[in-house]
């Protein structure tokens, strides 16, 4: 069987038609991601207008992302209302709220706390609440996935979830989590990686487990290049546009157990070829 490198936006033009449910509602993919890129637009507006009442938004905003997979079970709407009803002034930026925040944080309220603690800090006593300048700094260094943030380097952060909260802001950091990669992998995108020139430097590792820095930072090498291949045509798609056509699919179709008799992709998906061909 000849292999070849499935094209971005042939897959993209099939899966995109595809309904998605999510938070109790069903959009097409394609909706979502228009959606997603309203709310981009709308978090930037923030930016723009500086306030103690804008400030506290975009910190919710980021907290929400540092938090939400962490979480046991599906608590997106639940963290959300916490941080509101919790967090409404900076006055309310205290330890004791914090903890009502993270009762089902994964490695306990404690560290739940803290780590929204050091996220105020940052943003509080280094940054004085210049969330202008924080994002500026991800703007310029996207390229090599802002490295030296110092949110990045709170424990239980990391890239992914630090990537999560910056997409809420920018179009090119995706958060690579094990889902949209898992897609990726299965329908032979991750090929694409052999294109990426400094793979030669070791900075980087060819593989698929967001929980390796080296692979972590090869995957967001990996997006950026696959939006570039769909610049210039009718739908160009951002890493973020990208990151949420990848998600919405994985949950639908391309599931932990593959639904490929019924995927738009079959034919061009190198596993679905596969596991059609030898039915
Ligand atoms: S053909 Fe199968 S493996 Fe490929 S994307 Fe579709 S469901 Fe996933």
């Amino acid at each position: 069987m000849e292999i070849r490198i499935p094209d971005i936006n042939e897959i993209c033009s099939k899966i995109t038609r595809i309904n998605a449910k999510f938070n109790g509602e069903t959009k097409s993919i394609n909706e979502w991601v228009l959606k997603c890129r309203e709310d981009i637009n709308k978090n930037n507006l923030l930016l723009k207008e500086k306030s103690n009442e804008n400030d506290m938004r975009i910190l919710k905003i980021i907290l929400q992302s540092v938090l939400i997979r962490a979480m046991k079970g599906e608590v997106s709407e639940k963290i959300r209302v916490l941080l509101e009803e919790n967090l409404k002034t900076k006055e309310d930026l205290i330890l004791e709220n914090y903890k009502k925040i993270v009762d089902n944080y994964r490695w306990g309220i404690d560290k739940g706390a803290q780590v929204i603690s050091d996220v105020v800090s940052f943003f509080r006593e280094k940054l004085n609440w210049d969330f202008v300048e924080y994002f500026q700094r991800a703007k310029e260094d996207y390229e090599n996935n802002f490295q030296k943030d110092k949110i990045k380097q709170i424990k239980h952060i990391g890239f992914k979830l630090r990537d999560l909260a910056l997409s809420n802001f920018n179009e090119n950091y995706a958060a690579n989590d094990l889902h949209v990669v898992r897609v990726i992998t299965r329908i032979g995108l991750l090929n694409e990686g052999f294109n990426i020139e400094c793979l030669k430097s070791g900075s980087l590792e060819m593989g698929n487990n967001p929980s390796d820095e080296k692979q972590y930072l090869f995957l967001h090498k990996l997006i950026l290049r696959l939006s570039k291949l769909t610049k210039g045509t009718f739908n160009e798609y951002s890493p973020v546009d990208l990151d949420r056509i990848f998600w919405h699919f994985g949950r639908t179709v391309c599931k932990s157990t593959p639904n490929c008799n019924n995927c738009p992709i079959k034919d061009i998906c190198l596993t679905g070829k596969i596991l059609c061909l030898n039915k």
